[in-house]
């Protein structure tokens, strides 16, 4: 199979600007990069783009294959010559915003990072909500030198090895030339400047350690996982940038009696079977308070009653859920000789003799539904 032509392979034409040809590759590399597309042939694709893009991103190999174009003995682009993903990385990690090729100015002002904080709380305070004080370690801008790093009275100078701008070129022998990578500067640090008098609070870093304590409203109705923005309580900025923010992930734990569905709230009401089956006034335990409900008689077990907004605020402030409770009839157990001989009365009295009494056992009708007989 001959070759195909490489700025077919990328998609531009041949008057394409350096900026185009990048554009494509980038693209094509991402859709076909073996990490990501598994489909076959995308593997060949990806070496193919791989290869365009090298020669067509150097000066020198794409005027000379403007010229020869494949046919060029000396080129030694051969198929098969590609399988070092070497530099690979450094333009796959720009497309993750990983910045690896794009130039920073150091002083330039940068929002700090945010922080993340969980805190558990119990399912009474989610739904009530409270205020509360919390302790973050976090990074702040050292007093002492207001940032800077450098003692009172000094002032820190530019690094002589970046002239200021943080970043060095590195020059690197590849089979294909000289590659120049620009990457921070060791000397110091990426920030362009050099500290001779250091402050010795924060030892020349402009920031220091502390747990801050933080007040924290937390809503009524908050639930477990959701979280809370703490706007300008993250870490600080870089060369006068806003701080980051603050977020307050909430962990609720579960209620021994309610159970959490959205607003509403669930809950068991076991009774017994007397008062089931003769009706009964019970009370019921709810978010606020103890109240009296009404079971009609002749009570189902799994029936449900509803009491309307005695469920849980909604966290931004639309009303309030509903209390749910369903029934659950237990069924006695350890019965004295006179219960039973009551219970034992009782069925007679309804015609429902014992199963070993019964002229035909339910469960033998049961098995006989069973056979289809
Ligand atoms: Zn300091
Ligand atoms: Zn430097």
């Amino acid at each position: 199979m001959s070759k195909r032509d490489y700025y077919e392979v990328l998609g531009v034409s041949k008057s394409a600007s350096k900026d185009e040809i990048k554009k494509a590759y980038r693209k094509l590399s991402k859709q076909y990069h073996p990490d990501i597309n598994k489909e076959p042939g995308a593997d060949e694709k990806f070496k193919e783009v791989k290869e365009a893009y090298e020669v067509l991103s150097d000066d020198q190999k794409k005027a000379h294959y403007d010229q020869f174009g494949h046919t060029d003995p000396n080129q030694g682009f051969g198929g098969g010559g590609f399988e070092g993903f070497g530099g690979f990385e450094d333009i796959f990690s720009t497309f993750f915003g990983g910045g690896g090729s794009r130039r920073r100015d150091p002083n330039a002002p940068r929002q700090g990072s945010d922080l993340q904080y969980t805190m558990t709380l119990s399912f009474e305070d989610a739904v009530f909500g409270k205020e509360t004080e919390i302790e973050i370690p976090r990074e702040e801008t050292c007093e002492t030198c207001n940032g800077t790093g450098a003692k009172s009275g000094t002032k820190p100078d530019t690094c002589g090895h970046c002239h200021g701008s943080g970043q060095i070129n590195v020059e690197q022998n590849t089979p294909f030339g000289r590659i120049v990578n620009r990457r921070a500067c060791h000397h110091c640090g990426g920030t362009g400047k050099q500290i001779k008098h250091k402050c010795s609070t924060c030892s020349g870093t402009g920031k220091v350690k502390k747990r801050r304590k933080i007040s924290v409203k937390i809503p009524a109705g908050i639930d477990d996982g959701q979280q809370l923005r703490v706007t300008g309580q993250g870490e600080p900025g870089v060369n006068g940038g806003p701080s980051g923010d603050l977020y307050v992930v909430f962990h609720v734990r579960s209620h021994e009696f309610f159970e959490r569905d959205g607003d509403d709230v669930y809950c068991e009401m076991p009774i017994t079977f007397v008062q089931a089956a003769l009706g009964d006034e019970v009370e019921v335990p709810t978010l606020y308070g103890k109240i009296k409900l009404k079971v009609p008689a002749g009570t189902q077990t799994g029936t449900k009653f509803r009491l309307k907004e005695k469920g849980i605020p909604n966290v931004r402030g639309y009303g309030k859920g509903d209390q749910h409770i369903i029934v659950r009839i237990v069924t006695p157990t350890k019965l004295s000789e006179k219960q039973k001989q009551l219970l034992h009365e009782f069925a007679e009295i309804s015609g429902q003799a014992p199963q070993g009494e019964q002229e035909e056992s339910f469960f033998n009708k049961v098995k006989r539904a069973f056979k289809g007989d």
